[in-house]
């Protein structure tokens, strides 16, 4: 999965730096929205050291090719589990245990798509984020 990631910066023109492998592991491996600190943290504990600003430049360029996302809602980060899929990427995330559920879906791009436009808007993108219980929690 990190060689996919590592294919498509490739395909972007991005060189395969061993910062960005590094970043990509950490996200791969955890599964769950890091913030910067966290991926530092998890990065020493390997024995491995990146400073903040290269965490950060990794980070905006991951987002910027849509392999990984910013959760709006925590300012963390997490891999993109959608690949290739299009539209907009959005998040179920559980207020509870935090586990976190990617989603795309045209349908409510375009029903979003024509409510901006009978207000005058001519949208490009939608970020949302669901918050509320994931069906484990939801049962107990
Ligand atoms: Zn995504
Ligand atoms: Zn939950
Ligand atoms: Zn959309």
């Amino acid at each position: 999965m990190v060689q996919d990631s590592i294919r498509i910066l490739q395909a972007q023109g991005y060189k395969a730096t061993k910062p960005r492998k590094l970043v990509f592991e950490v996200l791969e491996g955890i599964g769950r929205p890091l913030s910067p600190y966290d991926i530092q943290d998890i990065l020493r504990a390997r024995g491995k050291h990146l400073n903040h600003v290269t965490i950060y430049r990794t980070l905006d360029l991951l987002c910027s090719l849509n392999l990984a996302h910013k959760v709006l809602s925590s300012g963390r980060f997490v891999k993109c589990s959608l690949a290739a899929i299009e539209g907009c990427h959005r998040f179920m995330i559980c207020q509870q245990c935090g586990a976190i559920r990617e989603f795309a879906d045209k349908q409510l791009c375009q029903e979003e798509n024509d409510f901006a436009r009978n207000l005058g808007f001519h949208t490009e993108h939608h970020f949302s984020e669901f918050s509320g219980l994931c069906s484990q929690c939801y049962s107990k």
